[in-house]
């Protein structure tokens, strides 16, 4: 096999998947570098075993909220953790390789550093590319400096979302989005679980109301939620782990789980070569390419732009015709900038009740100085009620008021998922407030509720 490529991705999660699908579309002889699993860690550890973690238990509390819908007690924990299984094959990226390879990629198992000018040593094995190399190395747990830490075994999101047993008591320390999913889907399987958060609420970086819905979701599973609390220490001894808070009280468990945040990719890398710091985000361009090399790109996580692989493969589509563009004459593609991550984000928190946000928040929205109008409402209306007895959900639209467009908006509530993308176009495509008037929800659907927060500004 030849060692010479136009292009060389390293890394082949879902972002580097796509940047390299994109290059070898357009022609261009592409390599995919993979260590571990072609898929990455959303499609092993991540999205896709946390979210068939979660809609079992979402599924049946839905069920439940509408009289007459015959539901068990409880859910079937072998049952939820085989489906997991099915949705992870397994652990096994037969299917995703023969994917790559179909796309025309050459997939080259081992570990990629950069080594030169465009050239890749894989374990010993150097490839070169004529055009560029593209980093999609992605991001590892952000482990906290605890005393004791390194003496208890823990789980990362890892081991919380492959686990082949029910843990008969969890601890969660962090309150982001992946500890607070983990900590839903473990106590509705059974466990006895504790979450730890640091600050009032958890999930301090959407609106507190969101983060205080979620709190009372958790606490009605029966999870424990301890806030404003500060870890100084582990221990362990017999099977359990326990962990001390700064006010002299500790919570312990069979099981400890961090999830106090997420790392760049960058170490054993091979970035301090071009003047980057390892464990460091690689900062890009709204093409993609790395500041200050031309023929080195990222794309997701690795750059720490936004979490979020919807978004990392945005990135990996603008990387790809950038890359594709400036090779060769493209087809008629879309402009190859990532522009979206400024303004326009979506995210969902898949709890029950979810959360589903884009653009700014509030305090974002404040800090950047906008002159903006906050409106906000209870998601009550008919298609709500229908939808659940005794809906509870709130929504929040941030309008600037100097253009009338909408900058930021927030729903949380049971199945507010849906409803995000209409918001996602409204703020990407600019639409006033005034012409938004004019799109109507249909009747009784919980999207109605779009209707009630353009009245409640006064249209
Ligand atoms: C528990 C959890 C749940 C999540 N749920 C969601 C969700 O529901 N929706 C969502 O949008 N996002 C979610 N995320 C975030 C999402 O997983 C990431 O944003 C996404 O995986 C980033 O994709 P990536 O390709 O950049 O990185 P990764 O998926 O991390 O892939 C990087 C790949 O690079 C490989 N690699 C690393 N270094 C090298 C090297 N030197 N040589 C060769 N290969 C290398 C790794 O083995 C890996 O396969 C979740 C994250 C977690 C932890």
């Amino acid at each position: 096999m030849s060692d010479d490529f136009d292009v060389i991705v390293i890394g082949g999660g879902p972002v580097g998947e796509n940047a390299a699908a994109r290059t070898a579309a357009g022609g261009l002889r592409t390599a995919l570098v993979e260590a571990e699993r072609v898929g990455g860690e959303c499609s092993y550890w991540a999205c896709m075993p946390s979210k068939a973690l979660l809609r079992p238990g979402h599924a049946l509390a839905a069920a439940r909220r509408v009289p007459g819908v015959p539901v068990g007690a409880r859910l079937d924990p072998v049952e939820v953790l085989k489906r997991r299984n099915s949705f992870t094959s397994d652990w096994d990226d037969s299917g995703q390789v023969e994917w790559a390879e179909g796309a025309g990629l050459t997939v080259v198992r081992g570990r990629g550093r950069l080594a030169g000018e465009r050239r890749v040593d894989v374990d010993g094995r150097v490839l070169t590319a004529t055009k560029a190399v593209v980093v999609c190395t992605g991001s590892v747990p952000r482990i906290p400096s605890l005393p004791g830490l390194s003496d208890v075994p823990y789980w990362t999101s890892r081991e919380a979302t492959s686990a082949q047993e029910v843990p008969e008591s969890l601890v969660v320390l962090g309150g982001g989005v992946v500890g607070v999913e983990m900590a839903q889907a473990w106590a509705r399987l059974g466990s006895d679980v504790t979450l730890v958060v640091s600050g009032e609420r958890p999930l301090p970086k959407f609106e507190a109301f969101a983060g205080d819905l979620v709190a009372e979701g958790l606490r009605e599973d029966r999870v424990r939620l301890v806030t404003g609390a500060k870890a100084v220490g582990v221990s362990g001894s017999d099977g359990r782990v326990e962990l001390r808070l700064s006010d002299g009280s500790s919570v312990g468990g069979a099981h400890l789980l961090i999830t106090t945040g997420r790392q760049p990719a960058t170490f054993d890398l091979g970035v301090e070569r071009f003047g980057f710091t390892a464990g460091k985000a690689l900062d890009v361009d709204d093409t993609g390419r790395v500041s200050g090399v031309d023929w080195l790109y990222a794309a997701g996580d690795v750059t720490g732009r936004a979490l979020l692989t919807h978004q990392g493969k945005y990135a990996a589509r603008a990387v790809g015709t950038a890359i594709v563009t400036g090779a060769t004459d493209p087809r008629p593609w879309t402009a190859p900038v990532a522009t979206a991550d400024h303004t326009a984000v979506p995210q969902v928190v898949f709890t029950d009740p979810e959360v589903a946000s884009v653009g700014w928040t509030e305090a974002q929205a404040r800090e950047a100085g906008l002159d903006i109008r906050v409106v906000d409402l209870d998601i009550a209306v008919a298609g709500s009620s229908l939808h659940a007895d005794g809906y509870r959900g709130k929504a929040r639209m941030i309008v600037d008021e100097g253009r009338r467009t909408l900058v930021g908006v927030t729903f949380a509530g049971p199945d507010v998922a849906e409803l995000i993308h209409a918001a996602t176009i409204a703020i990407v495509g600019e639409v006033t407030v005034d012409r938004l008037w004019h799109a109507v929800p249909a009747y009784p659907t919980i999207s109605e509720v779009w209707l009630r927060l353009l009245e409640a500004y006064g249209l």
